[in-house]
């Protein structure tokens, strides 16, 4: 199966999770992680339809972009059409490279880090959109904001005014199962509803950034807005990143 029929059953597979959890489609945006593949993969997710792109470092983003910018070949890769998510961890260096690359950033886990994009966006006349990564696992290796602290935190970020906070963002640890990843689902959407309720805290919180390709659909069916899905689409993962992308080699030619 190549990239377009897998789009199609993936987006298939989403439809039918809203439906069973009374949702409606379009409510939920697939946004395809396309750390680690080559251009012409991105390519050819965009010509099967595909928007929204996930990139888990500003530096590979950085270097995507600037490629697909220079082979417009049909309009629909005009990179102006696309929307770009950062979903992994930023680092603080990186925060005016991030804002000038990515429309969605998933991953703000310290408030810290939000006055920064806040001041940034300021300097450079813009509002940046974010997504508040929340830890539920408790886990050393995993990056996001404890629970316990997402309330103070969003109450913080509401006085940040170049900053949209539209939402949450998860990533639990992983589990074999689907339906294991299921209470963590479930307890992201009832942080945000918690926070909604409280009020006094930053917004709109409309997004749910959760499920990824193993375990999308049990996601949506707990509310997912935004899936991130990388191998589901692509196949398995390359062990490391394009040549091109690590500078250690000339971009690969078109069917290399
Ligand atoms: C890589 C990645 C994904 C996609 O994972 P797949 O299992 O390939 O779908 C989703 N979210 C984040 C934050 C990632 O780093």
């Amino acid at each position: 199966m190549g990239i377009p029929s897998r789009a199609q059953d993936i987006r298939h597979r989403m439809d039918e999770a809203a439906k069973r959890a009374g949702r409606r489609p379009e409510a939920v945006r697939l946004v395809v992680v396309s750390k680690y593949r080559t251009v012409d993969e991105i390519k050819e997710a965009v010509r099967a339809g595909l928007v929204d792109f996930g990139e888990n470092r500003v530096q590979e983003a950085d270097v995507k972009r600037h490629e697909l910018a220079e082979l417009p070949e049909l309009p629909e890769l005009d990179d102006e059409n696309l929307v770009w998510h950062l979903v992994g961890h930023l680092q603080s260096n990186k925060v005016k490279r991030a804002l000038a690359l990515f429309d969605w950033i998933h991953s703000v886990d310290r408030v810290n880090l939000a006055r920064r994009l806040n001041r940034l966006a300021e300097e450079s006349c813009t509002t940046q959109r974010i997504l508040v990564q929340v830890d539920l696992a408790g886990e050393e290796t995993k990056s996001g904001l404890p629970a316990g602290e997402l309330f103070e935190a969003l109450e913080q970020m509401g006085h940040l005014e170049h900053l949209q906070v539209e939402g949450l963002m998860v990533m639990p640890p992983f589990l074999p199962e689907p339906e294991e990843a299921r209470p963590y689902f479930a307890r992201l959407r009832e942080l945000r509803d918690g926070a909604l309720r409280r009020g006094g805290v930053a917004g709109p919180l409309a997004e749910l950034s959760m499920g990824m390709s193993h375990d999308f659909e049990v996601a949506i069916e707990e509310g997912a807005t935004m899936v991130r899905i990388g191998t589901a689409l692509f196949g398995k993962r390359p062990s490391s990143r394009p040549s091109f992308v690590r500078g250690d080699a000339a971009p690969r030619k078109e069917g290399q």
